[in-house]
């Protein structure tokens, strides 16, 4: 029986400060044989300590929208006066590798991958509170008072849309939250429908050895 399984395709989304970024970083120092993390595309600034092909590849408006135009990307949105976009040839990648595939992506994305892959995964990160959520924006220190402004608006538009997700999770203690992320997808590929070439290899399994073969 086959035992090599598939990748799945993860989004995870969650409002501008609610540990995103840190939750994956854990997650891959963790399990780094087991995630690939999709870098994607944007027309914002690097921040302090961020890097070309690490956090994100930083593009200009003008690059940005020739991938489009060249189907490079498998969704884009705009988000606060920036574009941002999945790159395809990795995320394709590395499914077919047996990796699961983590897309850090605002809400109008993950809607759109779901629409052209429906067996994706979507979960949904918060912090504990609103209160919460504003600290840890201004405690990172790297947007100023309007930024935060506009970060903090969207993430009420958000809210909006959670029920379109299959999970949600509170990022209070991180390493808590590492493990119920990890915990749930590590549950999903256990989902009958994300078996059905091992259950039909199994059938015919049993088919012949009471065949005697
Ligand atoms: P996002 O990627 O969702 O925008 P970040 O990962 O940049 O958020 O986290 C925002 C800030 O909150 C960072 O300064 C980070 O160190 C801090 N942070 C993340 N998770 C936690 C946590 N569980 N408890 C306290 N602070 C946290
Ligand atoms: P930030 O500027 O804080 O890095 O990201 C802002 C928002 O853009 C976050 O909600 C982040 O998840 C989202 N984002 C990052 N990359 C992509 C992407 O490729 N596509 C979409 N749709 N959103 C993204």
């Amino acid at each position: 029986m086959n035992t090599g399984r598939k990748g799945i395709l993860i989004v995870v989304s969650g409002f501008s400060g609610a540990g995103k970024g840190t939750i994956m970083k854990r997650l891959l120092e963790r399990y780094p044989d087991r995630y690939a993390l999709s870098v994607s595309a944007t027309t914002r600034a690097p921040r302090q300590g961020e890097e070309h092909g690490r956090e994100y590849f930083f593009v200009s408006t003008e690059e940005f929208e020739s991938m489009i135009k060249r189907e490079e990307l498998i969704e884009y949105a705009r988000y606060v006066n920036n574009y941002y976009g999945t790159p395809r040839s990795y995320v394709e990648e590395k499914l077919l590798e047996g990796r699961d595939v983590i897309l850090e992506i605002e809400i109008q994305g993950a809607l759109k991958v779901r629409e052209k892959f429906p067996d994706t995964l979507l979960l949904f990160v918060t912090p504990p509170s609103a209160k919460e959520l504003k600290a840890r924006l201004v405690g990172r220190g790297t947007e100023d008072e309007a930024t935060i402004a506009s970060r903090l608006n969207r993430a009420v538009e958000e809210s909006r849309g959670i029920e379109n997700y299959d999970y949600f999770v509170v990022n209070d203690d991180l390493d808590t939250c590492v493990a119920q992320v990890h915990g749930i997808i590590e549950g999903e590929h256990y989902r009958v429908s994300r078996n059905t070439g091992r259950i039909e290899e199994m059938r015919q399994e049993l088919h012949s050895f009471l065949k005697g073969e």
